[in-house]
């Protein structure tokens, strides 16, 4: 029987894999047949639990710092999936955002999937095959209200994803991006009752998110199915942002 979007064979690395949608992206490419490799910063057993349950490994790695997003990489072998979903938010108004605030989100954001994507475009290049995947979000399409710091790194995912898929594409190795809009998870957990009114009210599909609705989207791009798309920003928002 042959399976739509399998991964069969194929290693993936997964930043932020420990929970939300990062967790629920490591476990449907590993229902996919990938050989997962979770990476989390703090969430050890939560990763481990991920792992388990997808029979790869889980990497601890902070993707902020150069180094340690070189060593996940590396450790992870010869890739053919990479998804970079690891991401926070430190929200606040512009004239009030401290250094720190702009910094973390960037570095955090932004910054880590250059590290990665650095470290595992060559070895994918080598090969002629490889599929990455940046989760940037809505709000780097449309920007928002108390999140300048989130917005630019997450519109600089796009600007990113798009130049690397030019490089990268006649060694046939692909680049897109997913742009999820309000997914329930603990990052947005934080947000007031009335925030998320206001976006279920604007979301044509009438409900807010799972994680599990992004890693649909995320299995088909890392797939073979996929072979033609590259450069892609895909909007996983209900319709939230058309
Ligand atoms: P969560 O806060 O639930 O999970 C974030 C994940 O990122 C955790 O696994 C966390 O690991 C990891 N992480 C954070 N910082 C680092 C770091 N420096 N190094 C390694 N891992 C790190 O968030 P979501 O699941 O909601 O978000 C996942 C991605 O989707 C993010 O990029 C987010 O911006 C994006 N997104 C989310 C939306 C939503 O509505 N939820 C909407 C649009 C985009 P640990 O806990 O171990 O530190």
């Amino acid at each position: 029987m042959t399976t739509f979007a399998s991964l069969e064979g194929k290693v993936a690395l997964v930043t932020g894999g420990s929970r939300g949608i990062g967790r629920a992206i490591a476990l449907e490419l590993g229902r996919a047949g990938a050989d997962v490799i979770v990476g989390y910063r703090t969430g050890r057993e939560e990763a481990e639990a991920v792992a388990t349950e997808v029979g790869g490994r889980a990497v601890e790695a902070d993707v902020s710092d150069p180094g340690s997003a070189r060593t996940l990489v590396e450790s992870a072998g010869e890739l053919d999936v990479l998804v970079n979903n690891a991401g926070l938010t430190r929200d606040g108004l512009l004239v009030r955002m401290s250094d720190e605030d702009w910094r973390s989100v960037i570095d955090t954001n932004l910054s880590s999937v250059f590290y990665t994507c650095r470290a595992a475009a060559r070895g994918m290049m080598r090969k002629r095959a490889g599929a990455i995947v940046n989760i940037s979000s809505i709000v780097g399409v449309h920007g928002n209200w108390g999140q300048t710091n989130y917005a630019a790194s997450k519109a600089g995912i796009i600007g990113f994803t798009k130049s690397l898929a030019r490089e990268l594409g006649s060694r046939n190795v692909r680049a897109n991006v997913v742009a999820p809009g309000y997914v329930t998870t603990q990052l947005t957990d934080v947000l007031p009752d009335e925030a998320k009114e206001t976006m279920l009210s604007a979301t044509p599909l009438g409900r807010l998110g799972d994680p599990e609705d992004v890693a649909g989207s995320v299995r088909f791009l890392c797939s073979d199915e996929a072979r033609f798309v590259t450069g892609v920003v895909l909007h996983v928002d209900g319709g939230l942002g058309m």
